[in-house]
């Protein structure tokens, strides 16, 4: 079914309903890339899910699951034809556009503690102030303990945020262009303003560091090693009157992640090819470092599948991931009614209208993209039809607009059929961004008829 309105193929919306409570809370709860792999680590071990480590051997119908350095996760459901023969892969990235706390975060101004940050992603900075923010991350003592911090969601914690200048005094303010209103260095989140009495200098300073001594048992030093993110606060909503959507932070990827994350979990039959579900980190930032899709971390895992599988040679690794096929789950753009003028209707996708297939990315002459094989997408289109699911083909925007990259290009590169297939967004990158309910399900619906394929 291609680009149907959603909601006039559903006789009744309590499977789409019920679905997207379950979505609603993991993004409430997963507002890091940490959280998140909590959060599937613990769903994946409910649905019996074991460590690969625990392994000696794997067969037909193992459920797997493999973290890396807690923020990124792969998860496999051993199918009946060898890793060899290829994989059946869904890829979501984890990292959301936030605000991250500097190494050397805390100071005094005016009878005001605030801590610098270095915003993380691409974000319209202007969006992140007075709205109220959440503080998630973990602080490294120098012994290896570590605490974790978590203030802001719960409803009885406080919460933080970042000044912006009152509109009376904004005439200078008023003439910056949207880039400049609000700067990067900017962006301090103000954390306290009572003084400690006894304290010789920066008083209030000094009684933020005595509120986190008594509580995390954490010095001003251990901000040194420390990786806290700046996040918006509060649950995820329904948005609408009719409830057809759902307003959130993160949808950029959380969305594509948890709906990967649930049809691969939900795994009923041993499915032919083995199904993978890899969660990455640093997706915003390029897919860099140790835990992004860049990372040798997949690779690494395969090979220790294809070993517990007794099957393990170089060339079989490279048959593995050449044989194999991927839904690169990330979210596309959604057609917003008030800016029309940057989309072109025909190759553009509508919220409510199934899950998005963008052959290509990129932006310019296509600069940077994937561009999926034409067989590859005939494939899926047969995979959708035969299974009832309705879907989509876009472009990030008209032409010379501007674009976007994702991780697809990245597991391409080890020669295998990839193309990026999520759901489309509204606000993208900004601190709430918009769902419908609908695409939320039919992903779901789309990612488990491909992994059992
Ligand atoms: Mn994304
Ligand atoms: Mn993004």
């Amino acid at each position: 079914m291609y680009r149907k309105n959603l909601w006039e193929k559903y006789v009744n919306y309590d499977e789409i309903m019920n679905f997207n409570e379950g979505y609603k809370e993991f993004i409430t709860k997963g507002k890091t890339e940490r959280l998140c792999v909590a959060e599937a680590t613990k769903l994946a071990q409910e649905a019996g899910f074991k460590p690969l480590e625990s392994f000696k051997h794997l067969k037909a119908g193992d459920k797997v699951y493999s973290i890396n350095r807690g923020k990124n996760i792969s998860l496999f459901v051993i199918g009946k034809k060898s890793i060899e023969q290829g994989l059946n892969i869904l890829g979501a990235h984890i990292d959301s556009p936030r605000i991250d706390v500097k190494q050397n975060p805390l100071y005094e101004s005016t009878n005001f503690a605030l801590m610098d940050t270095h915003y993380y992603g691409g974000i319209k900075k202007y969006q992140w102030v007075t709205i109220p923010l959440a503080m998630h991350g973990v602080i490294y003592r120098k012994d290896g303990s570590c605490v974790e911090v978590h203030i802001g969601d719960k409803p009885t914690d406080p919460v933080f945020g970042i000044g912006d200048l009152l509109i009376h005094l904004s005439a200078d303010q008023m003439q910056k262009t949207a880039s400049k209103v609000i700067e990067g260095e900017d962006l301090d989140l103000t954390v306290g303003s009572i003084p400690l009495k006894d304290a010789e200098k920066d008083k209030v300073k000094a009684n933020v560091l005595a509120i986190l001594k008594k509580e995390y048992n954490v010095d001003e030093e251990d901000f040194l090693s420390a990786e806290i993110e700046i996040v918006p606060a509060g649950p995820a909503r329904d948005y609408g009157i009719d409830r057809s959507m759902v307003a959130g932070y993160g949808h950029d990827d959380r969305v594509c992640a948890y709906t990967s994350l649930k049809a691969i979990l939900d795994i009923k039959e041993v499915p032919n090819n083995t199904a993978c579900v890899i969660l990455t980190d640093k997706e915003e930032v390029g897919s860099i470092g140790a835990t992004g899709a860049q990372s040798s971390y997949f690779i690494n895992v395969i090979a220790e599948l294809l070993n517990l599988e007794g099957n393990y040679d170089e060339l079989k690794l490279r048959h593995a991931l050449t044989n194999s096929k991927m839904l690169s789950s990330d979210v596309s753009v959604g057609v917003d009614p008030l800016f029309l003028n940057v989309t072109e209707s025909k190759n553009s996708a509508f919220l409510g209208h199934g899950i998005v297939l963008n052959k290509f990315t990129g932006s310019r002459g296509k600069g940077g993209c994937n561009d999926a094989d034409p067989d590859f997408i005939a494939y899926l289109r047969n995979i959708f039809d035969s299974n009832d699911i309705c879907f989509q083909t876009a472009e990030l925007g008209k032409v010379d607009q501007g674009g976007g990259g994702t991780i697809a290009y990245i597991l391409a590169n080890y020669n295998m059929h990839v193309i990026d297939a999520g759901i489309p967004v509204l606000n993208m990158h900004a601190p709430m961004e918009i769902v419908s309910k609908a695409d939320v399900y039919e992903a779901y619906l789309a990612y488990m008829a491909f992994i059992k394929a």
